[in-house]
């Protein structure tokens, strides 16, 4: 609910947001995720993707999705998690894939800062997982670090396979921070870009003329919960009840309404997704 004055009256109006990205899975939600999603309820966000990042964090993403509405599910293996992954273990993946909650495959992508997994082990596996969303027509959650000059050119091929249908986005590049250049080529290859509390982090401050720049039907808002709190929250855990935070934010650097922002960022996540309206 937000207020709102409306001719000296107190107006109460329902937003609706989607957080495009949260991993509930994780141990940090354990003893009260159920107060969790309750918050979440009411502080307007009205479907949550919970993305796996292995075999295991993708069953339970499931699990999730079967247990509480509004919850939906991705299912894939995060670049820190390639190291060893062979064809039975994409099979599972795929398996996992055909319940009707899962919305998206990821999240995938390559990470050259942390380097956890070996570089070739990462390509390897997301080439791979790009191919199972194209046989599978779903879009793919994307994670991106220190490594654009191999993802954006991947990617570029990729969104324009003709075997995918013309109908479905390709998917998300999640907690985007790039420079403008980067983001018109993701923007070019038919990607969404994905913003979370970070953009109010004060090493952010260089995010925010690239995030004028971004159209309105390509953007949306995640937390990444349990990172990734707003500033006032940072050391803390995050969860899906502070997502309005950063539509304000986000509503604040672009010069517009808070109930622009969420009505944007909520039909451009049903149409990439295709969530059910509640
Ligand atoms: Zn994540």
């Amino acid at each position: 609910m937000r207020n709102c004055l409306k001719g000296g009256k107190l107006i109460r109006k329902k937003l609706s947001i989607v957080d495009t990205h949260a991993h509930l899975d994780m141990a940090p939600f354990n003893k009260d995720r159920v107060e969790v999603m309750a918050r979440a309820r009411d502080s307007g966000v009205s479907a949550i993707i919970t993305v796996g990042i292995d075999l295991g964090s993708s069953e339970q993403a499931v699990k999730l999705a079967e247990s509480y509405r509004g919850v939906f599910a991705s299912a894939g293996f995060h670049p820190h998690n390639v190291t060893g992954v062979d064809e039975p273990d994409i099979t599972r993946l795929t398996q996992i894939t055909e319940h009707s909650r899962v919305v998206a495959i990821g999240e995938v992508g390559l990470d050259f800062y942390r380097d956890y997994s070996p570089r070739e082990a990462q390509l390897r596996v997301l080439k791979r997982q790009l191919a199972l969303a194209s046989e599978l027509d779903l879009p793919v959650i994307v994670h991106c670090r220190w490594a654009e000059r191999d993802l954006v050119p991947l990617l570029r091929d990729w969104g324009s396979d003709d075997k995918r249908s013309p109908k479905q986005p390709p998917g998300v590049i999640h907690c985007f921070s790039g420079d403008s250049d980067t983001a018109q080529q993701y923007l070019k290859a038919g990607f969404f870009l994905s913003l979370g509390a970070y953009i109010g982090y004060p090493s952010s401050a260089s995010l925010r003329g690239v995030i004028r720049c971004i159209p309105g039907d390509r953007l949306l808002v995640e937390t990444d919960c349990p990172y990734l709190p707003p500033q006032g929250r940072r050391g803390q855990r995050n969860e899906p009840a502070y997502l309005l935070s950063t539509v304000e934010l986000l509503a604040e650097i672009r010069g517009a309404s808070v109930e622009q922002l969420a009505r944007e960022t909520t039909e451009n996540a049903r149409y990439l997704f295709r969530l059910p309206e509640d």
